[in-house]
């Protein structure tokens, strides 16, 4: 069976030239045409510039079952969600393996990529969900994205013709080259990477310094893509942590920047996921803290630790930092984990991205120990002129 993974440990690069591209777009107004929806793009252009390594392609029935059953790739190496282009029956019953199509940005109305059909394959959805999830349940937003998805998938090697419209600032969209050349220009050896859906809190700051403290740089890489209702719109997550930074953090030691994909909210195997893009970013290490890409109460506190613990460092090629906490203590007076501080429940106030939602919907400043003032005071703003939280 065929496979769409890279054999060497290189960055894939599957962007055609601009000359390359141009002449590949003469050829392809004669191909048949598949849309895409605006998450499909978004998995497409992170295999052509590299953010997937060593995928090349949208995932074939060998490499998925491995990925479901054994949290890795057909040979071997370590992968843990999907990464398939899922379709209806229907849709796909236009489409023969040998096919050339041109995928279509259906939101952009503009060519997107080329793909070689090699495999048309039948997705057992409901045994995938409870592999890599965990559930069945539809009340889990990442179960029913993929529910609905179609259980119809088209696999094969992919060009990426033209990139789609930016959901962030220019100087925030960055791919894994441009990272780490910027790692490369600052002399930064060791970097720590973080992943966030949520505007900085003083529990993400704490773990943030812990990995700094270790590395000679921190990469700040909030996730920006699909996600639920009632997580953070990416302009304020990206403006309030500019204003964080500024503040907060020394500049020679912390870098900025957007992660455009879709949130799956998988939880320990979304904690994998992450950390392998971080690794193909430039980052020698990767914070996973408590509840890491977690939903609803779905995953218990420190599964993500446990399953990050059942690869080697060497063969995710990025060192896991495995954090607890932080909370507020009202004993210690201070940000503290399970860790370090005796206290217990009594004492302990819980700091996360939650509870910001909480008070920002019943119209009250995060405290001081919650969040740094000049952050509170954004939010509050924010939630007084337009909007803060997706909305469905
Ligand atoms: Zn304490």
């Amino acid at each position: 069976m065929t496979t769409y993974v890279s054999p060497s440990a290189e960055l894939v690069d599957l962007r055609l030239s601009d000359d390359a591209a141009a002449a590949a777009r003469d050829r392809a107004a004669g191909l048949k045409r598949f849309d895409l929806d605006r998450n499909q793009v978004l998995d497409l252009e992170k295999i052509a510039d590299g953010a997937f390594s060593p995928l090349v392609g949208f995932m074939g029935s060998t490499d998925l079952r491995a990925v479901v059953d054994d949290g890795r790739l057909a040979d071997g190496r370590p992968w843990t969600i999907p990464v398939v282009l899922q379709t209806s029956k229907g849709r796909a019953e236009s489409v023969k393996v040998g096919d050339e199509l041109l995928l279509w940005n259906a939101e952009e109305d503009a060519p997107s990529g080329l793909l070689v059909v090699g495999e048309i394959y039948r997705i057992d959805l409901l045994d995938a969900a409870r592999k890599v999830y965990g559930v069945e349940d539809r009340a889990h937003p990442g179960v029913a994205r993929w529910l609905d998805g179609g259980d119809t998938a088209i696999a094969g090697p992919i060009r990426l013709l033209r990139r789609s419209a930016s959901l962030v600032p220019k100087a925030f969209d960055l791919g894994p080259r441009e990272v780490r050349a910027e790692f490369a220009r600052r002399g930064w050896k060791t970097i720590t990477g973080f992943q966030t859906r949520n505007l900085g809190h003083r529990a993400h700051e704490r773990l943030q310094k812990m990995g700094l403290e270790l590395t000679d740089g921190l990469l700040i890489h909030p996730l920006i893509g699909w996600k639920k209702k009632g997580d953070m719109l990416p302009e304020v997550i990206l403006d309030g942590y500019r204003l964080l930074v500024d503040r907060y953090y020394p500049p020679r030691h912390v870098m900025l920047a957007g992660l455009t994909t879709a949130m799956r909210y998988a939880g320990p195997r979304e904690a994998v996921f992450h950390a392998l893009i971080r690794r193909n970013f430039g980052c020698t290490h990767f914070i996973v803290g408590r509840d890491h890409a977690g939903v609803g109460g779905y995953y218990e506190k420190y599964a993500a630790h446990r399953m990050v613990s059942r690869y080697t460092k060497e063969e995710l090629g990025i060192t896991p930092l495995l954090f607890h906490g932080p909370c507020w203590c009202e004993t210690c007076g201070e940000i503290v984990t399970e860790k370090t501080c005796p206290h217990g429940d009594r004492a302990w106030v819980d700091i996360s991205g939650t509870e910001v939602r909480a008070m920002i919907g019943r119209g009250e400043r995060p405290p001081a120990f919650f969040m740094r003032p000049e952050i509170a005071d954004f939010l509050v703003a924010r939630a007084k002129s337009g909007a803060v939280f997706f909305d469905g």
